[in-house]
């Protein structure tokens, strides 16, 4: 499989070369040059089969000749060994066609241990063949910092740099990076916003001596592996619910369009998706745009949801550029308005060919709050704030067709501890493994919001500067 870059003018990649560079080197994202097909044939043979059989079926066209089919299985079993529930991300029923899928029982409890276990293993092998050595910079809103540092402490080749916003994470989130031991893994916060983080990651990549260096790969979600690993849940959960005999709609609490983006691909792929309803908070840029066909950036607001507090949502272009028909200098028409003026308008085609396949909602906080109360008090269940987003959204678009609708129950609400206590009374226990969390010493390094001050930080303590193994 050869990957293409959403901007046209960086070379073709092979999956190991994608899965190392991240960000394409002329600002655009990796993209399937062809999306593979899954029969309903093959579709139905998938039914019965374990989360990591339906995983090598739907991950062997993406990975090509860059992993032997031993190989990419070895990759799967170790980054899933460590879940806490045998069917990695089991559904549970809340009503007659409404579903959870429970995406948080990997070791940091949140949705991003999925694919971020997945890629660290993927990257691990990569390494390990050719004999080198690679830094990964992240910036985070919470969670992808957490999964990233897990999946990779410890790990040879890799060292792991994560940039979040000093103050806007929570207490369970910063401590699941602060206190981690392993000397290949460093916590910066970063004063600003994730927004800040995230330009502060993209100008690092920007800057070639400074990438060639230290071997810059990023894990956050443009890395396509983590798109392609999050695909695996779509099926699975699909499969149980009746595909490919039945569509299945899926809710997806949405920030960096990753999460929902898999879906999109799923479907692209034959799996019988129904609609893809892209759930907001109240950084609700996302379903304006699908209101209104005008991507416009006005702000971002903290909220109870902190995941999905973000304004530029940077998979939104993978879509994009299908909507576009793959016309890379259209879609950087489109880039270069958001850059100059914070704003760009879809065109009517493009605009009908996204609500074709995604709906969207939002919920502002007091929504959100009177969900997680509502599910404690009809179902006993106690639900995060991301989930709860992804439960308004489903319970407010008018549903195009019947069937079963699932949404992504994407962290522990042990992760998100105040706002559940606030909306229910009781305060969620984190389960045993990280019981004694608080009590862990932290590491906390705080930089400005500014290159030049965490470049030099990452020189010096990244071991790729420091001579061979
Ligand atoms: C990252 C995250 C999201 C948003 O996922 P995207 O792929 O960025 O759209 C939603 N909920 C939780 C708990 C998350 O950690």
């Amino acid at each position: 499989m050869r990957y293409i870059s959403t901007r046209g003018r960086a070379p073709a990649l092979d999956f190991a070369d994608v899965v190392l560079t991240g960000l394409a080197s002329d600002g655009g994202l990796y993209i399937p040059e062809v999306w593979p097909q899954i029969s309903g044939e093959a579709l139905g043979k998938l039914q019965g089969c374990s989360y990591s059989e339906v995983a090598r079926a739907v991950l062997a066209p993406f990975v090509g000749e860059s992993f032997g089919e031993a190989e990419l299985s070895g990759c799967i079993d170790r980054a899933y060994a460590d879940f806490g529930h045998r069917l990695v991300a089991p559904l549970t029923q809340y009503g007659p066609d409404d579903w959870l899928l429970e995406l948080w029982h990997g070791p940091t409890l949140a949705f991003k241990d999925v694919a971020m276990r997945l890629l660290a293993q993927l990257m691990d092998r990569i390494l390990a063949k050719r004999g080198g050595r690679a830094t990964i910079v992240g910036a985070t809103s919470g969670d992808t910092g957490s999964a990233a540092i897990d999946a990779f402490r410890g790990l040879a080749a890799v060292d792991v740099f994560i940039l979040y916003p000093h103050g806007r994470v929570s207490e369970v989130q910063r401590r699941q990076m602060t206190t981690v031991a392993d000397a290949n893994v460093h916590t910066i916060a970063v004063e600003g916003t994730f927004d800040d983080c995230q330009a502060l990651v993209k100008a690092m990549f920007a800057d070639v001596a400074f990438n060639e260096t230290m071997r810059l790969s990023a894990v956050n979600s443009i890395n396509w592996a983590r798109i392609m690993a999050q695909t695996v849940y779509y099926f699975t959960s699909a499969l149980a619910l009746g595909a490919p005999d039945r569509q299945v709609g899926f809710t997806v609490p949405t920030g960096n369009f990753g999460d929902i983006f898999a879906g999109y691909v799923a479907k692209r792929m034959g799996l019988p998706v129904g609609e893809l309803v892209i759930a907001t908070n109240v950084n609700d840029i996302l379903d304006r745009t699908l209101r209104s066909g005008r991507y416009a950036m006005s702000g971002v607001v903290p909220s109870i949801s902190p995941s999905m507090d973000i304004e530029i949502s940077s998979n939104f272009e993978r879509l994009l550029f299908e909507v576009l028909d793959r016309q890379a200098p259209d879609l950087q028409r489109l880039m270069d308005g958001l850059k100059q003026s914070g704003a760009f308008t879809l065109s009517e085609r493009a605009l009908g060919r996204i609500r074709h396949d995604f709906a969207s909602a939002r919920s502002d906080e007091a929504e959100t709050r009177a969900m997680i109360a509502e599910m404690h008090k009809m179902t006993g269940r106690l639900v995060d704030p991301h989930t709860a987003v992804g439960l308004v959204a489903a319970g407010k678009v008018q549903r195009r067709q019947s069937g079963p609708m699932v949404v992504l129950a994407t962290a522990h609400a042990a992760k998100f501890p105040d706002a559940v206590q606030a909306a229910t009374g009781i305060r969620p226990e984190l389960p045993q493994r990280l019981a004694d969390l608080l009590d862990r010493p932290e590491r906390i390094n705080c930089l400005p919001n500014e290159l030049k001050a965490v470049e030099p930080f990452i020189a010096q303590h990244a071991r790729v500067n420091q001579g061979g193994r």
